[in-house]
């Protein structure tokens, strides 16, 4: 049902794939087949509730390996809040995903993950322990964290750069304790992902069963397909067709967007907003794709200079540079933008948005100036609170923090200090 990007061969089934989250040769697995979804679908559409909706998104990804009344609950329990469309401007929307328990839009994928771990843990009798090892920016930690804790058998191990997430990112995944460990890596996001691969083609570490939750992983990658299905039913637009601008570091969400138009969507065009780590932008002007350095943005979730997911992108698109074109522009944005972003959307619309959604804003803006006819959506992927310094300082004025989050200040950190892959190596054999 998935098979490897890199040979495009070692076809496994979904919970293979969700269990070893990478392909044995590196590479990034992708569904054998995207289907396209039936008229009786769409013919239904506006009157389908989310979750059965979500289930006819989803249900083919999971190959008939999770029975219907478990897969719906698991959907249940994954999209138990809101994603409301706000207008901000004229034909401009944010799509609000960052009403979940950990405020930013991850805690869809990462609980739709944890439920279908926890499915085949239950029902399959899987006696060993399974140890989940993610590289985090920002928001996967806490996200993954929280879906994670408390399930029986699996160990969280989460890799955060050092001084480059936010203090309320920080909180969330080193306050949790149980059966989830922080560790403070020296370095950029990028050197985290990198040494997670790096345990994953380890032979000494074979022995354990290692997998990985960041949108490298299937199970987190594909729901994110929902937002935009959401999104489009939330709007009500009839019979038109939607441009969507994506804040993007590691390209999962964007991907997911292309895979919900893959499966008939009327998504129009996407947009693909960046910071300073340009590396998408660039190969959209020259075709070359060159990982780059990363460089710290006050929207550190999109501080990703090598993006993982773009295979994936290329292979939606048949590796066909001048058809991806049509259907993506990339646009990147410095700090500075971004702030004044922040600024416009809070004076001119009383809209506060955090600096990824104001990133996206920005690119749909830049694209609506040219195409004035088009409605689009900017999807708010993080609650402004978990980015309070960047936000009061753009707009001048004191946020009103939530009560969990004055709860989560309380709590005390834990966290260990990692240089390098020997130190992560050591901490994984120790345990
Ligand atoms: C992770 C994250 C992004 C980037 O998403 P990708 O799927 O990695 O491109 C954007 N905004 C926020 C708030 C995030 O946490």
């Amino acid at each position: 049902m998935y098979l490897s990007l890199g040979n495009k061969k070692d076809a496994v089934s979904f919970k293979d794939a969700l269990f070893k989250g990478l392909a044995p040769d590196k590479s990034l697995y992708y569904p054998v087949k995207v289907k396209k979804l039936n008229t009786h679908f769409w013919k239904n559409f506006k009157k389908t509730d989310t979750f059965s909706l979500a289930y006819h998104v989803l249900k083919d990804y999971t190959n008939n390996e999770i029975p219907k009344e478990d897969l719906f609950d698991i959907i249940k329990k994954t999209l138990n809040f809101s994603f409301p469309a706000v207008l901000v401007d004229k034909n401009m929307y944010s799509l609000e995903l960052f009403h979940g328990p950990t405020m930013a839009f991850k805690d869809v994928g990462a609980k739709f993950m944890s439920g279908c771990m926890e499915y085949f843990i239950k029902n399959e009798n899987l006696n060993e322990k399974i140890t989940i090892i993610v590289a985090t920016s920002g928001d996967t930690g806490g996200a993954v964290a929280n879906g994670f804790l408390g399930v029986d058998g699996v160990d969280v191990v989460i890799l955060y750069p050092k001084g480059k997430v936010s203090e309320i990112q920080e909180l969330q995944l080193t306050t949790l304790g149980d059966n989830i460990s922080a560790l403070e890596v020296d370095g950029y996001f990028d050197k985290c992902q990198e040494m997670v691969k790096k345990t994953f083609v380890d032979n000494d570490l074979n022995k354990k069963m290692l997998t990985s939750a960041n949108s490298i992983n299937v199970a987190r990658w594909i729901p994110q397909m929902l937002y935009y299905f959401i999104g489009y039913k939330n709007l009500n637009i009839e019979n038109s067709s939607l441009v969507v601008s994506v804040p993007s570091g590691n390209f999962g969400n964007l991907c997911a967007g292309m895979l919900a138009k893959k499966m008939g969507l009327p998504i129009k065009h996407f947009i693909a907003s960046t910071n300073e780590n340009d590396t998408v932008p660039k190969f959209m002007k020259t075709g070359k794709y060159k990982k780059q350095k990363t460089v710290s943005t006050i929207t550190n979730a999109m501080d990703v200079g090598d993006p993982s997911n773009f295979i994936r992108i290329l292979n939606i698109y048949d590796n066909n540079f001048e058809n991806l074109k049509k259907e993506l522009t990339a646009y990147k944005f410095s700090d500075k933008e971004t702030l004044s972003g922040i600024q416009d959307l809070y004076n001119n619309s009383r809209y506060l948005s955090d600096p990824h959604g104001a990133t996206a804003y920005l690119g749909l803006k830049k694209y609506l100036a040219n195409n004035p006819k088009e409605i689009g959506i900017f999807l708010e992927t993080a609650h402004p609170v978990k980015f309070l310094d960047t936000v009061e300082n753009s707009i001048k004025e004191k946020i009103n923090i939530p009560k969990n989050i004055l709860k989560l200040k309380k709590k005390k950190k834990r966290k260990i200090g990692i240089k390098d892959y020997e130190q992560l190596k050591s901490f994984l054999l120790s345990r």
